[in-house]
């Protein structure tokens, strides 16, 4: 069964095709963003947006305004954790594919 972790790694590769949009320059940056919308869906069931403080994560999910693809993204393509990055932003880089095994080193 494909864990969480894997899941989001597979959406992020596929949204940010869809959306045009580019990883970090800083892999860690990316690594770090997916590891914590895998830990949120894990343990909330929905991939909450992890670079925001919430008083009630699990009323937050319910609300899903912060669930990953959220809304400003969505909308607007702003992603605040830099998970998405646009072509002109000074911090992206040409890659729109990350797989499992580099998230996992980078964590590690
Ligand atoms: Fe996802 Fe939005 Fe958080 Fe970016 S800012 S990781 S698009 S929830």
């Amino acid at each position: 069964m494909p864990t969480s972790l894997d899941a989001m790694c597979r959406f992020s590769t596929t949204y940010a095709q869809r959306t045009n949009t580019f990883f970090c320059i800083d892999s860690s940056v990316t690594a770090v963003v997916i590891e914590g919308l895998a830990r949120h869906k894990d343990t909330y069931g929905a991939p909450l947006c992890p670079c925001r403080h919430y008083d009630d994560k699990k009323l937050e999910v319910e609300n899903a305004y912060w669930n990953c693809p959220c809304v400003p993204m969505r909308e607007r393509k702003e992603c605040h954790c830099m998970l998405f990055l646009t072509e002109d932003n000074e911090f992206a880089s040409q890659n729109q594919d990350i797989n499992i095994e580099a998230i996992v080193d980078q964590i590690n």
